[in-house]
C-alpha cells in the first residue's frame, strides 16, 4: 500500500495504529502536531476511517468542549507514546514491553463491542460495533488496531522508511516484503534519485 491521504492527513502504516504513532514522528520532526487537540483528535479518527460521520459530529458537539475534551486528548497522547514504545520495538525485532499489552488492554476493556458479520466485496467480513457513550471511547479502534496487528499480523513485516529524515514506520504489505519506503512517490524516489545523481558525480570523477 502506497501512501493514501485523506484530508489533511497521510497513511502509510497499513495499520492504524501505526499511522496513529506516526502522527508522533511528524510532530517532533515539525514541531506542530498533526493532531493539536481535541477536535484535531476527532478529525483524525474520522480521516482514519476509524469513527464514521455521526460519530465524528456527536463526539464534537457532546465533548467537543471543556474538561472531558482535554483528558481525551491527553490520554490519547499518552496512548500514543506507548503504541510508539511497542512499533519501535517491533521495529528492531525485540519484544514489546508488558506497559505496551497493558495500555493496549485498558483501552479495550472501556468499550463494548459486538462483533457483527456482514457481507462485504469480498466475502463475509466480520466487524465490530460499539457504544459511544464517554468520550475515552473513541481511541479503542486504535487499540483493536494495535491488537490485530500483534495477533494477526506478520511481526517481522513492521519497518521504519529508510530516509533518515523520514523513519515513519510501515507495515510491509509488498509481494517480497522489499519494500523500503513509507512511499515510492515522495521518499522513494528522493532517495532513488540522490543514488542516481552521487553515482553520476563518482563515475564523472573517475572513481
Ligand atoms: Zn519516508
Amino acid at each position: 500500500m502506497s501512501r493514501v491521504s485523506h484530508g489533511s492527513f497521510t497513511f502509510v502504516g497499513h495499520y492504524r495504529c501505526l499511522d496513529f504513532v506516526n502522527t508522533a514522528l511528524v510532530a517532533a520532526r515539525s514541531r506542530t502536531d498533526p493532531i493539536p487537540d481535541f477536535e484535531g483528535l476527532v478529525t483524525w479518527l474520522h480521516d482514519a476511517g476509524l469513527i464514521d460521520a455521526v460519530e465524528r459530529k456527536v463526539a464534537l458537539a457532546r465533548w467537543g468542549k471543556g474538561r472531558e475534551a482535554q483528558q481525551t486528548y491527553a490520554g490519547a497522547l499518552l496512548f500514543r507514546m506507548r503504541l510508539a514504545e511497542i512499533a519501535e520495538r517491533l521495529a528492531s525485532r525485540r519484544q514489546v514491553p508488558k506497559s505496551g499489552l497493558d495500555a493496549i488492554n485498558e483501552q479495550l476493556h472501556s468499550r463494548v463491542t459486538r462483533a457483527k458479520l456482514t457481507r462485504g466485496k469480498n466475502g463475509f467480513v466480520e466487524r465490530f460495533e460499539t457504544d459511544l457513550t464517554e468520550p475515552r471511547q473513541l481511541i479503542v479502534p486504535l487499540a483493536q488496531s494495535a491488537a490485530d496487528l500483534l495477533c494477526n499480523g506478520d511481526l517481522s513485516l513492521v519497518k521504519r522508511c529508510a530516509n533518515p529524515s523520514c523513519s515513519l514506520y510501515f507495515y510491509d504489505t509488498s509481494k517480497n516484503h522489499t519494500r523500503r519506503w513509507c512511499s515510492m512517490e515522495t521518499c522513494g524516489s528522493r532517495m532513488k534519485m540522490a543514488a542516481y545523481y552521487q553515482r553520476r558525480r563518482l563515475r564523472r570523477e573517475g572513481r
